[in-house]
C-alpha cells in the first residue's frame, strides 16, 4: 500500500490515494505526447476506486489505435493534465507522474509505445521496451 498525492499547477484539482501501483510506464505515443506537451509521459497505473479527487476537472474523450475509449482528465483553469481511464481497463486509472508528490516512487519499469518515440529521446536500456502497449 502505498500513499499518493498531487496536485494540478494552479491547486484548483488535487487527488490522493492508498492503493498499490500495479503498473509504472514510459508512454511515447503520439496521444501521451500531444496531451502533456512532453517527449513522453511517465503513467502510473492504480486502481480507480482509491483514487480521490478534488475539484473538477475537464475530461476530454478520444478513441486510441486500440480502439478503445481515452479519457484525459485536466485541470479547466491551467491545463494541467492528472488522470486517465482506458475502456479496455474499466477499473483502471493512469495518473501522470509529474503531478504525483512522492516523486521517489517513480521508477517505470518498461517503455510502452516504441515504435512511436521521438527519436532523439533517451532510453534506460537496463528498461523492456515494448512497441505499443503490452496486452
Ligand atoms: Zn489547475
Ligand atoms: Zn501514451
Amino acid at each position: 500500500m502505498t500513499h499518493l498525492s498531487g496536485k494540478c499547477l494552479c491547486g484548483n484539482v488535487s487527488f490522493s490515494a492508498d492503493t498499490d501501483i500495479k503498473l509504472m510506464a514510459n508512454c511515447h505515443c503520439s496521444d501521451c505526447r500531444a496531451a502533456t506537451g512532453a517527449a513522453y509521459g511517465t503513467l502510473l497505473f492504480v486502481e480507480a476506486d482509491a483514487l480521490q479527487v478534488t475539484g473538477s476537472p475537464k475530461v476530454f474523450k478520444h478513441t486510441a489505435d486500440s480502439g478503445a475509449d481515452m479519457e484525459k482528465h485536466f485541470c479547466p483553469d491551467c491545463g494541467s493534465q492528472l488522470f486517465g481511464k482506458n475502456s479496455n481497463r474499466a477499473n483502471m486509472v493512469s495518473v501522470r507522474a509529474g503531478v504525483v508528490e512522492q516523486t521517489d516512487l517513480i521508477k517505470p519499469a518498461v517503455n510502452v509505445y516504441m515504435s512511436s518515440k521521438i527519436p532523439s529521446t533517451p532510453v534506460d536500456p537496463e528498461l523492456k521496451g515494448f512497441d505499443k502497449m503490452p496486452g
